[in-house]
C-alpha cells in the first residue's frame, strides 16, 4: 500500500549499511575528483536529488547554468506566480470586497513595483535558501552549462560554449527541466508579447490581456492581471478550461466562478496569429466548430500553450540517448536512461510538468542510486491551480472511471454548506468524491474552494494508503474546518447522505 516503506533516514539501515559505513560511502569516490553522482539542473528536481544524495551519504556535484538556484519553480514558475496571486488577491479584497466585511479604507492604491519587490524578494530568499541547503550539505556546485561527454563525465561549458571544468562521476541525473512552448508565427518579446516569464514583470497592468491557453498557468496569471485591473479573456481549443485530467463537472463549476470574477473566455476557439498595430496587438482567432473569425485587441498578449522538455546541447548524442516524440527523455521505473548509470527525472521525462512530481522522482530516484527501492504512484500526484477559490484534484476523474468501465460512487459537499466557508464569506466550490462502488474505495478526489489546494493532500493521503470513503469521513476533523467539507463528501459517497446538506 505504501509506495516507499521506508524514510531515507531508515533506508541504509534497513538495507545492513551501518552509521560507519555510511560515512565511508562518502568516500566511496575513488579520488577527491571523483563525484558519485552530478546532477545537472537545480530545479525542484534537481536540487532536491542532489541534497537526498549528500544525506544518503553520496559525494554529489550540481551544475547549474543559471545565476540561481532553483530552476523554473523557484524563479519563473511556481514561487513568484504564488507571490502575485496572492498579493493580488489582496489588493482585490481591499478594493472591492473589505467594505462588505465593514472594514472601510479608503483610496486602495496598486504601487506595482512594491508588489513586484515582494515577489523578487520571495524568489531571492528561497534561491539564496539553495545555496545555503548545498552548502550545509557539503554539495559541490559548478556554475555553467552541464554537457555529458561521457557515461562517466560532464563538461561544464561557459556562456560562449567554451570547455572548462571535467567533472568525473560515476554516476549522472538528468534534471533539466522544461522550458516556454513558443506558438509558430507568433514572437514574443517578453514586453507586449509575453510568455509566463514576462507575464511575471509586467511594468504596468495592461487595459485589455489576451491570453492563449486557459490552462493551469494562463488561468493562474490571467486571474493576478484581471484583480490588478485589467479586462481578461482566455482563447482555449478546447472545450474546456483548467487543462487536462480536471474533472469535467469542475471545470465547468470553476468557468462559471471566474466568469463571476469578470474573467472572459473564449473556448474551442484557435488563435491564428496575432500583429502589432499602433500599439495594440490584434489577435485574430477562428470558431473551431463554425469557422467563423474574429480579431480581439488587447495591450499584451499571453501566450501560455504550455512547456516543453529542455535537453539542448546537454550531450546526449555522445552517449547514445535518444528523445522520445515529444523531446523526452525515455526512463525506466528506476529512472534509468538507456544508458545505466544515467538517470533523468522531472520536466524532462514522461509525466505531467510539475515542481513536486519532480522532487518525488529526485528522491526516490537517488535512493535507488544508493541500492533502495524505487516506486511513484503518479495516480497520487496532485494538481492545484492557485486562483481564488483554488481548484485541486488527485486520482481520477469521473470521465476516465467510466472510460475505464469502473463502477464507482460519487459523494459531494458545497462549500456553501460548509461552516468555516460560511463564516469566511468565501463560499464557491464543492468537494467531488469518487468511490469504488464495491469496495469503497477512494479513486478520486476533485475540489474547489479557498483552501482546496491544502485539501487536496489529505485526499492524496488517503489514498496512499488504499483508505475508504468510509475511512476518511470517519475521522474526527476539526470545527469549524474547510477539511469537514471533505469529510463529509467521503460520508455522501460511502453513505448516501452527508449531515449538514442534503
Ligand atoms: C508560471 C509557472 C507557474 C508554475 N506553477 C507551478 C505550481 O504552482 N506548482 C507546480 O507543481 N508546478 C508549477 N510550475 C511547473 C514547475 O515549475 C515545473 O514543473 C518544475 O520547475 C520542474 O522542475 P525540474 O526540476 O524538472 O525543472 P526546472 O525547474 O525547469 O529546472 C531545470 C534547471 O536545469 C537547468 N539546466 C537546464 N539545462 C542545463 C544544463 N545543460 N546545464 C546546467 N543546467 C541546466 C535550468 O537552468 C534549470 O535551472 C509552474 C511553471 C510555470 C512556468
Amino acid at each position: 500500500m505504501l509506495r516507499r516503506a521506508t524514510s531515507s533516514a531508515s533506508l541504509l539501515v534497513q538495507q545492513g549499511v551501518s552509521n560507519a559505513s555510511r560515512k565511508g560511502a562518502r568516500c566511496y569516490a575513488s579520488s577527491t575528483d571523483e563525484f558519485d553522482l552530478v546532477v545537472i539542473g537545480s530545479g525542484p528536481g534537481g536540487y532536491v536529488a542532489a541534497i537526498k544524495a549528500s544525506q544518503l551519504g553520496l559525494k554529489t556535484a550540481c551544475v547549474e547554468r543559471m545565476e540561481t538556484f532553483g530552476g523554473t519553480c523557484l524563479n519563473v514558475g511556481c514561487i513568484p506566480s504564488k507571490a502575485l496571486l496572492n498579493n493580488s488577491y489582496f489588493y482585490h479584497m481591499a478594493k472591492d470586497d473589505f467594505k462588505t466585511r465593514g472594514i472601510e479604507c479608503d483610496n486602495v492604491k496598486l504601487n506595482l513595483e512594491v508588489m513586484m519587490g515582494q515577489k523578487a524578494d520571495a524568489v531571492k530568499g528561497l534561491t539564496g535558501g539553495i545555496a545555503m541547503l548545498f552548502k550545509s550539505n557539503k554539495i559541490t556546485s559548478f556554475k555553467g552549462h552541464g554537457q555529458i561527454t561521457s557515461p562517466q563525465e560532464v563538461t561544464v561549458l561557459g556562456p560562449d560554449g567554451s570547455k572548462g571544468q571535467s567533472i568525473k562521476t560515476k554516476n549522472i541525473l538528468i534534471a533539466t527541466g522544461s522550458e516556454v512552448t513558443p506558438f509558430p508565427g507568433i514572437e514574443v518579446d517578453e514586453e507586449t508579447i509575453v510568455s509566463s516569464t514576462g507575464a511575471l514583470s509586467l511594468k504596468q497592468v495592461p487595459e485589455k490581456m489576451v491570453v492563449i491557453g486557459a490552462g493551469v498557468i494562463g488561468l493562474e496569471l490571467g486571474s493576478v492581471w484581471k484583480r490588478l485591473g485589467s479586462e481578461v479573456t482566455a482563447v482555449e481549443f478546447l472545450p474546456h478550461i483548467g487543462g487536462m485530467g480536471i474533472d469535467m463537472e469542475i471545470a465547468k463549476a470553476f468557468q462559471k466562478i471566474l466568469q463571476k470574477q469578470g474573467l472572459k473566455f473564449k473556448l474551442q476557439t484557435k488563435v491564428l496569429g496575432a500583429t502589432r498595430q499602433n500599439g495594440k496587438i490584434q489577435v485574430t482567432v477562428e470558431g473551431a466548430k463554425d469557422s467563423k473569425q474574429d480579431t480581439l485587441e488587447c495591450d499584451v498578449l499571453l501566450v501560455s500553450v504550455g512547456r516543453r522538455p529542455y535537453t539542448a546541447n546537454l550531450g546526449l548524442e555522445n552517449v547514445g540517448i535518444q528523445l522520445d516524440k515529444r523531446g523526452r527523455i525515455p526512463v525506466n521505473k528506476r529512472f534509468q536512461t538507456s544508458v545505466a548509470n544515467i538517470h533523468a527525472i522531472g520536466d524532462c521525462i514522461d509525466g505531467p510538468m510539475l515542481a513536486h512530481k519532480a522532487e518525488d522522482e529526485g528522491i526516490i530516484c537517488v535512493e535507488g542510486i544508493a541500492g533502495g527501492a524505487v516506486h511513484i504512484d503518479y495516480n497520487c500526484v496532485p494538481s492545484v491551480i492557485y486562483t481564488h477559490p483554488e481548484v485541486a484534484w488527485v486520482g481520477k476523474n469521473e470521465e476516465q472511471l467510466k472510460e475505464a468501465g469502473v463502477q464507482y460512487k460519487v459523494g459531494k459537499f458545497p462549500m456553501a454548506a460548509n461552516s468555516r466557508a460560511k463564516t469566511n464569506n468565501d463560499t464557491d466550490g464543492l468537494v467531488k468524491i469518487l468511490a469504488d462502488k464495491e469496495t469503497d474505495r477512494i479513486l478520486g478526489a476533485h475540489l474547489i474552494g479557498s483552501t482546496a489546494g491544502e485539501l487536496v493532500n489529505e485526499a492524496a493521503l488517503a489514498m496512499e494508503y488504499g483508505a475508504s470513503a468510509e475511512d476518511v469521513a470517519r475521522v474526527c476533523h476539526a470545527h469549524p474546518t474547510n477539511s469537514e467539507a471533505l469529510r463529509e463528501a467521503n460520508l455522501a459517497a460511502y453513505f448516501g447522505k452527508a449531515i449538514n446538506f442534503s
